[in-house]
């Protein structure tokens, strides 16, 4: 994926703007039940990026972590428009980065595995030979 290097992006409104720097790690699509409230049912895609490699170029995100579960994500999303920007797990060095917010979401170059699929729905589709794993990716867990 070391064709996507300097991507820019932001939220719906444009008040939240971001550069990224480094090329991502990997990308995917997850099936988790959090994903498919920001997603609208679908899986959303993401890419993993070095955390050191982003940075906001404009606004400041507003950020939920939810209090009942251990270990929790914490997302952070454009306080104007909703728009869901980053994810950053506890103990991952990389940012999950959400695919939809890129100026040009074509540089995905799709899903590399697929994730959290034992929470997914049955009109989710997994492209053939994408590896798909239930939870995390034992690399990640
Ligand atoms: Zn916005
Ligand atoms: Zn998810």
């Amino acid at each position: 994926m070391s064709q996507t290097t300097n991507m820019t992006g932001g939220c719906y409104c444009g008040a939240l703007r971001y550069a990224v720097t480094q090329p991502p790690v990997t990308g995917g699509q997850c099936h988790c039940r959090a994903c498919q409230y920001f997603s609208g049912g679908n899986v959303n895609f993401y890419m993993l990026i070095p955390s050191d490699s982003f940075a906001y170029t404009a606004g400041t995100p507003a950020s939920y972590t939810r209090p009942d579960k251990e270990n929790a994500v914490t997302r952070d999303f454009c306080a104007t428009c909703g728009t869901h920007v980053t994810t950053r797990r506890p103990g991952l060095k990389q940012l999950v980065l959400k695919i939809g917010t890129l100026d040009d979401p074509a540089l995905f170059p799709g899903p590399q595995m697929a994730i959290f699929t034992e929470e997914g729905q049955p009109f989710h589709i997994i492209p053939d030979g994408v590896p798909a794993f239930e939870t995390l990716p034992p690399m990640r867990r």
